[in-house]
């Protein structure tokens, strides 16, 4: 059995074609796109990955490189499971979420990048097997764009093939959101499924009166309507407003699915395999999903999604993010009949163009 001989943690940051904004986390120009390689002494090599909003990813580089790497080095890489439960407790005191979930995430999967390649099994069969596609929607970070820009952004996504949308929301006044809400539903009509994202930027009072609002507008949810962690509120507002509800971009460790799952009154959960524990920490949340009636859907990196969604029989939609990490992968996102199609190739399917992010990384 080959061991672990090496472990390289990379940081990238990547420019944005344009300022994008949300109603919590300011401008984007730029996000960050954190790699880690690992290689086993018999050359085979894995790499996996996370990515911030452009804050954090010095630190993630420094606990792969400083905590992970040393405790990875010499440890035979099949047994996935048991590493990620080992990594857990190693970095507990100073983790519990956080860094260290997307630390972690990035090392879980390069190992299952390496499970795949070793048995010659692409993602979305080690995964689960389910299937190879999934419905998609394209999530816009818009809330900066006047009207007109905003639905020509969304024609943009409907042109590509895809049949859901997203906007962010969180204008001044709930009037203004509501009335590019129903100016996208007029545009898209009945049978484009619509979403909005209010970033937990309102209150549960400010998120009961607009779900209240909104439920004229036949939306697929309200995702993230206030802070993730007011478990209750969001089932108050769920019972309040009859508007389905989602969120779990936001959750990091397990319990934080089980405690929505259990008290929060979802109708889809997010769980991103870059913040919440990788191929494995998404699996995880997955099965809380299934163990609950939840659809289960992702937030971010498609190009790695595609496959853990297409492999559960209990997927809703996937999110097409507006960070575009799969432009710089050799298998952009493949759209067919507005389905999303998982790579085949052994391992993730994801294999980056290192040539392209070359001038953007970081030492
Ligand atoms: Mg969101």
């Amino acid at each position: 059995m080959p061991k672990i001989s090496s472990v390289r943690p990379r940081l990238f940051n990547v420019p944005l074609d344009e300022v994008l904004v949300d109603a919590k986390h300011g401008d984007h120009t730029f996000f960050q796109l954190i790699t880690t390689t690992i290689t086993l002494d018999d050359g085979t090599e894995g790499t996996g990955y996370s990515y911030t909003g452009g804050k954090g990813g010095t630190a993630i580089k420094a606990m792969v490189r400083d905590d992970l790497a040393p405790f990875l080095v010499g440890r035979e890489p099949d047994a996935i499971e048991d590493i990620y439960e080992k990594m857990l407790w190693h970095m507990h005191y100073v983790g519990r979420g956080g860094i260290a979930s997307f630390a972690i995430s990035t090392v879980d999967i390069a190992l299952w990048d390496i499970r795949g390649k070793r048995s010659g099994q692409p993602l979305w069969q080690m995964a689960g097997g389910h299937g190879n596609t999934t419905k998609a929607y394209c999530g816009g970070i818009d809330l900066n764009f006047p009207l007109p820009k905003l639905l020509e952004s969304i024609r943009g996504y409907l042109d590509a093939g895809f049949n859901g949308v997203k906007i962010k929301i969180g204008q001044p006044t709930l009037k203004e959101d509501v009335e590019r809400i129903a100016a996208i539903r007029d545009l898209i009509g009945p049978d484009i499924a619509f979403a909005v994202d209010a970033n937990y930027s309102m209150s549960q009072a400010q998120a009961t009166e607009a779900a209240i609002a909104f439920r004229d507008f036949d939306l697929l949810w309200f995702e993230e309507p206030t802070i993730p962690d007011d478990y209750l509120a969001y089932a108050r507002i769920a019972d309040a407003s009859g508007i389905p509800l989602a969120m779990g971009e936001n959750f990091h460790i397990i319990e934080e699915f089980e405690h929505a799952a259990r008290w929060s009154k979802l109708s889809y959960m997010q769980p991103d395999a870059s913040n919440c524990g990788g191929v494995t920490g998404w699996l995880k949340a997955a099965k809380v999903c299934a163990d609950n009636d939840i659809p289960v859907c992702s937030h971010g990196m498609q190009e790695l999604h595609v496959s853990l969604m297409g492999s559960q029989p209990h997927a809703g939609w996937m999110e097409v993010h507006s960070f575009p990490i799969d432009r710089y992968t050799k298998r952009p996102l493949v759209v067919e009949n507005h389905l999303a199609v998982a790579p085949d190739s052994p391992g993730t399917g994801v294999e980056f163009d290192w040539d392209k992010i070359a001038d953007f990384e970081v030492f």
